[in-house]
């Protein structure tokens, strides 16, 4: 299988929706095919979630495309994302920001993205798993936050991390289906926009939902 025309393909769908060409170009430079469990590398370039093991998945590229390009990252930033998962979406922000510090309950999870993104030789990612309290507070502020797990609100804890001026991405809403928010922080008070529905997997912890 062609894997690179495949790639080609899928962004060339996403030039409608995605004005910032900077996500595109990093959507192009990042090998799908190796996030995904090998039996489903056939799939790697349909628009979808696909199952990564341990009851969760890795997300579907356009959802990628829309919550990276709400961080509006220029290549400078620190950011933090909760939910590390197969590492796919970690990579996509590593290529346009100056550090991404990725934090991952599931520890089996956390330790193979992690084996993955250092073969792909990224230098500026950092995976932790995650402790009981939300995010990464060590090495806050951060000028982007992005969750790809679902929460039932909006954690102050992880509020409290972002820099002002910094954005924040996060599904919002019931186990099943959320809203995409985008949180841009600042001094007073904050600004909400709903990017529109989504779905993802839980946030699990004290900040979120529990354990099924
Ligand atoms: N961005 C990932 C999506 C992974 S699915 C990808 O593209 O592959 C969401 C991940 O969030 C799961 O791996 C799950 O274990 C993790 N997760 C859930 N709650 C978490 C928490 N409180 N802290 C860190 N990770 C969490």
């Amino acid at each position: 299988m062609d894997y690179e025309a495949a790639r080609t393909a899928l962004v060339n769908d996403f030039k409608a929706q995605i004005g910032d060409e900077q996500v595109l170009k990093a959507i192009l430079r990042v090998p799908r095919e190796l996030f995904v469990p090998p039996e489903e590398k056939h799939l790697a370039y349909e628009d979808r979630p696909l199952p990564i093991g341990m009851g969760q998945t890795i997300s579907q590229p356009y959802i990628v495309a829309i919550m990276t390009e709400a961080l509006e990252l220029t290549g400078r930033e620190k950011v933090l994302e909760i939910g590390t998962g197969s590492g796919y979406q970690t990579a996509v922000l590593a290529e346009l920001s100056g550090l991404v510090i990725t934090v991952e309950r599931i520890p089996e999870l956390a330790l193979a993205a992690k084996d993955r993104l250092n073969v792909l030789g990224y230098k500026n990612i950092i995976v932790q798993i995650a402790e009981p309290d939300i995010g990464w507070q060590a090495e806050a502020p951060y000028d982007a936050i992005i969750v790809t797990a679902a929460a039932p609100f909006i954690p102050e804890k992880l509020l409290a991390q972002l820099a002002i001026g910094g954005r924040m991405v996060i599904p919002v809403g019931s186990r099943y289906e959320q809203d995409l928010y985008k949180v841009i922080k600042h001094k007073d008070k904050n600004e909400i926009h709903n990017l529109g529905g989504c779905r993802f997997v839980s946030l699990i912890g004290e900040d979120a939902w529990d354990e099924e």
